[in-house]
């Protein structure tokens, strides 16, 4: 069984400075290795594929690399300022879906949290792919600065003829003290607020939490969860996704996930193969333990939704320092910062 899905950074180079970016500026792989990259990845047959970066539209070769993985279904997430017409064509012409990561909803805050952008370019470049029919949705870094702008980040995708809307709560950086996380990072109460108010009423479109404790959250409240296709989650694997898929990042390293520690590095293309990479991610010792109840510490060890949550392994190494320890960041637990939900 190959991986559900492959979510590729293809550059680390971005135009614009996001304040939440994770993307480590990296050493690039050369141009060559993409394509026969490409061809291995088609040979693990994931169920989709995600482009991403840094900015991918800046990566040389990105129509080539496309035009190899066609057939595959192929999401490239973008911040829209270089989506230009004739781009736009190109993708569509690939079957590829069009991502656009959507820090907020108004001029002020959408500028404020990616130094460098215009919401007006980003306004543009969506209509553009609604135009040609590859506007699939947003994803939003959710932070305190834009967590009052979930309702209108919903409908203007509604508007624009988006299907998904996927928000990512900000995840701590790696090593150390992180200023711009512990200062806009969700607390477990704001995590419950924002739950709340998604799954609180039908929006028109599908919108996702990505949170490990989700599941828990529809378990506890009674909500049903949307069953489509994001580009970015699966539905039906709940909880943390490490061990079911694959992430390489621009220099080639292959890790569990987008977020996790680049200490995590647990192989390396071309010097193995990819097919070699999945065998390490579906073989980890430390996922293993990360998911099972004997490997982790209360509140999670006994929690009863355990095994369909199970924290989100790249925040509790980066925060916690140990894989044993519990999610800071979920509502229902008492293992966090201002705790929202009351323990068990
Ligand atoms: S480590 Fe966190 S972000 Fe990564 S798949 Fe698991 S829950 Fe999701
Ligand atoms: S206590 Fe742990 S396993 Fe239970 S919901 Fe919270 S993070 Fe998930």
């Amino acid at each position: 069984m190959g991986p559900r899905f492959v979510d590729w950074a293809i550059t680390s180079r971005c135009n614009l400075r996001c304040r939440h970016c994770l993307a480590e500026k990296a050493e690039e792989m050369p141009r060559e290795l993409l394509l026969p990259l490409a061809e291995e990845i088609v040979e693990l047959r994931p169920d989709w594929v995600i482009l991403e970066g840094g900015e991918p539209l800046l990566r040389e070769g990105l129509l080539p690399l496309l035009s190899e993985m066609e057939g595959l279904d192929l999401y490239l997430i973008t911040n829209g300022s270089l989506l230009g017409e004739e781009l736009a064509r190109e993708l569509g012409r690939r079957g590829v879906r069009v991502v656009f990561s959507m820090d907020g909803a108004s001029r002020e805050v959408y500028e404020e949290t990616k130094e460098g952008a215009s919401f007006q370019s980003f306004q543009r470049g969506v209509e553009r792919a609604s135009r040609e029919g590859i506007f699939h949705g947003v994803t939003v870094v959710l932070s305190r600065k834009n967590l009052h702008q979930m309702g209108e980040t919903v409908e203007f995708v509604r508007r624009q003829g988006g299907k998904f809307v996927t928000f990512i709560p900000l995840q701590p950086r790696d090593g150390g003290e992180d200023p711009y996380y512990r200062a806009y990072g969700l607390s477990p109460r704001d995590h419950l607020r924002a739950m709340r108010l998604i799954y609180g009423r039908d929006w028109g479109v599908e919108v996702y939490y990505d949170a490990p404790f989700l599941w828990a959250f529809a378990e506890r409240e009674g909500v049903s969860l949307p069953g489509g296709r994001s580009g970015i989650t699966i539905p039906e694997v709940r909880g943390c996704a490490c061990g079911t898929t694959l992430y390489l990042a621009p220099d080639g390293g292959i890790l569990p996930c987008m977020f996790s520690p680049p200490s995590l590095t647990l192989s390396r293309y071309p010097e193995e193969s990819l097919r070699r990479a999945w065998e390490k991610v579906r073989g980890s010792e430390l996922i293993r333990r990360f998911k099972s109840r004997e490997g982790r510490e209360p509140p999670c060890s006994p929690c009863p939704h355990f095994h369909q949550c199970f924290g989100c392994m790249s925040r509790v190494l980066k925060v916690q320092g140990r894989p044993s320890a519990p999610d800071p960041e979920c509502p229902f637990g008492n293992a966090g910062k201002g705790s929202g939900g009351g323990g068990f």
